[in-house]
């Protein structure tokens, strides 16, 4: 039986409403609600919305090397999150909060790339923020 969630696009700033279609913990379809700024339809992104939730190439754990030479492996969070920051601080005490920009996606939700932007530029201080939804 399939369960629906009601949700918003999250590849541009119109905000077209969508229902997902979930089976057994996997988004299976998407298609546009009937309510809202689209009024029924979605454009070609948002029918291909969810294809990349369950894809197999999906980066899912952090991979990590100790040099450029050397060959990814997995690593975990914690180790990620440990190395960004400490090369972040080093990078922000050399040249400063402005020689630092981020990069986000919109196949993270959109609470995410709210989050990012807080963090850009109330935490670290750089205005270089930038979504590929832009475009
Ligand atoms: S990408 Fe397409 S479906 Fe998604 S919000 Fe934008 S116009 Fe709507």
């Amino acid at each position: 039986m399939f369960r629906e969630v009601q949700t918003v696009c999250p590849f541009c700033g119109v905000g077209c409403r969508m229902t997902l279609r979930v089976l057994g913990g996997r988004v299976e379809w998407v298609y546009p609600a009937e309510v809202g700024v689209n009024e029924g339809k979605l454009c070609i992104k948002g029918w291909c919305a969810h294809e990349f939730i369950h894809h197999p190439d999906r980066l899912a754990r952090p991979l990590l090397r100790e040099d450029r030479g050397k060959e990814f492996e997995v690593g975990s969070w914690d180790l990620a999150l440990s190395r960004i920051q400490q090369s972040l601080s080093v990078v922000l005490e050399e040249t400063g909060p402005e020689s630092v920009a981020f990069l986000s996606s919109a196949k993270c939700t959109n609470e995410d790339n709210y989050a990012l932007q807080k963090f850009a530029r109330a935490v670290v201080g750089t205005p270089h923020i930038d979504h590929c939804a832009r475009l």
